[in-house]
């Protein structure tokens, strides 16, 4: 997969070819904030490694993704969150490189200041 990994916007941002608002980074994966939030916060964790669906991804890159998403849903305060993983243009997948999304649900008080 080496040409699919070279035209890869998500390897590129991890390369740091293309900026993004970064987060936290391990090893074995990276995060940071969607270009087209859903809500504010709304948050990509990437393995770094280039596969295009979950299934083709080495077990050694997964064992981080949970924690970071533990650590980005306390850092930005959101009580009540959606994370979210999608496959394939059928689950709405954009991107071909493995990701979760972790989209806050503010509440309605959430945005009176
Ligand atoms: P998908 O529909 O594939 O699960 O979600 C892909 C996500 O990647 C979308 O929410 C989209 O806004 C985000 N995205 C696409 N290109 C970029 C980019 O260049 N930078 C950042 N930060 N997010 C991106
Ligand atoms: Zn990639």
């Amino acid at each position: 997969m080496a040409s699919a990994a070279a035209s890869c916007i998500f390897c590129k941002i991890i390369k740091g070819d293309i900026p993004s608002l970064k987060l936290v980074e391990t090893d074995t994966v990276f995060s940071f904030l969607d270009i087209g939030p859903l809500s504010k916060g709304h948050a990509l964790i990437i393995p770094k490694y280039h596969a295009e669906k979950l299934h083709e991804l080495p077990d050694e890159y997964l064992p981080d993704v949970l924690p970071i998403a533990k650590k980005i849903a306390l850092a930005i305060g959101a009580e009540q969150y959606n994370l979210l993983q999608n496959n394939g243009r059928l689950a709405h997948q954009e991107v071909d490189h493995v990701h979760f999304h972790i989209i806050p649900k503010p509440s309605a008080s959430d945005d009176q200041g």
